[in-house]
């Protein structure tokens, strides 16, 4: 069955109303849709009785006019690829609906959780932006249960840090990255990519997993682990805007890796800026898995 599409605040409310007591679960999305969104919706299908998936481009988190102006909007394609996994409303709302006239309050998460990685290169509006839009999302669907994809990790870690802080009565559930078959994290901003851009983009996940295959011969030291990753990028004649290995709960630097950390990346590819991740636990081999691998 086709999901109903909301487009305000109040309507949604509307719809929720009669399912509330059931567990309502929540994807919020930018849209162009791709297995990743799909793979949490379907989750949220098997976990809550109500699946609310929301496609809102959010601008005040693009740092760049000209990425805002390329993202990707395919809703009808998204609406049927929500509904096909088990989304029951998808909730798209305008620009207008979410900042109307004289909006005027930003949710800011402060600290290393928003300084570092992508907070560094994009500026803290960025997280700002990502903070604000998700409070609003949350208020307006009420979930009991709201899903985000481990691919952006620190959006993750920066979500758990507002809900916790105000107190925003939701489970916040991490989900693994999809990945297509040669390791590339599936991202929206994929489909921008050219063929030969796209296959150069597979080096991102490969130079991941060296250092993954590193961590499992026993390496520990964040610099060497990041040395792996510019070695493999290098190879192909890419340069990452970032590599960090940062703890995975406050995303603060370390000396070495004791316990869960977080080894992220940033790679401009062609028009794309690729971040992609993964978690290194000591005694937990969780490698990305890369078809045709031979080495
Ligand atoms: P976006 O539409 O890019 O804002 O992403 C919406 C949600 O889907 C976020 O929680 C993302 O982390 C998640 N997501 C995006 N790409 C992937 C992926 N490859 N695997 C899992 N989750 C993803």
């Amino acid at each position: 069955m086709s999901a109903r599409i909301v487009r305000t605040v109040a309507e949604l409310r509307a719809a929720l109303a009669p399912h509330r007591a059931d567990g309502v679960g929540f994807v919020p999305t930018m849209g162009a849709l791709h297995e990743g969104h799909l793979s949490l919706v379907r989750t949220a299908r098997a976990e809550t009785a109500v699946v609310v998936l929301s496609i809102f481009v959010n601008p005040t988190q693009f740092g760049e006019a000209a990425d805002l102006a390329a993202y990707p909007r395919t809703e009808d394609e998204d609406v049927a690829l929500a509904s096909a996994a088990g989304a029951d409303l998808v909730f798209a709302p305008s620009v207008d609906e979410m900042y109307p006239t004289g909006f005027a309050t930003t949710v800011s998460v402060g600290g290393a959780l928003t300084a570092t990685l992508e907070g560094a290169v994009r500026g803290r509006s960025h997280f700002d932006g990502v903070a604000t839009v998700v409070a609003k999302l949350l208020v307006a669907v009420q979930p009991d249960r709201a899903y985000f994809g481990a691919k952006d990790a620190q959006q993750v870690v920066a979500v758990r840090r507002m809900v916790a802080d105000l107190g925003l009565p939701v489970a916040v559930h991490a989900l693994p990255t999809s990945r297509d078959a040669d390791g590339l994290a599936r991202s929206s901003r994929n489909a921008r990519l050219s063929p030969a851009e796209r296959e150069l983009a597979s080096v991102v996940p490969r130079a991941l997993r060296r250092a993954q295959d590193a961590f499992a011969d026993g390496l520990r030291d964040p610099r060497r682990l990041g040395a792996e990753v510019d070695a493999e990028l290098a190879a192909a004649g890419l340069a990452a805007e970032y590599v960090e290995v940062v703890d995975a709960d406050d995303l603060e630097p370390v000396d070495r890796v004791i316990r869960a950390a977080l080894l992220a990346v940033a790679v401009r590819v062609g028009p794309v800026r690729l971040i992609d991740n993964v978690t290194l636990v000591p005694g937990v081999d969780d490698r990305i898995s890369i078809e045709g691998r031979t080495s």
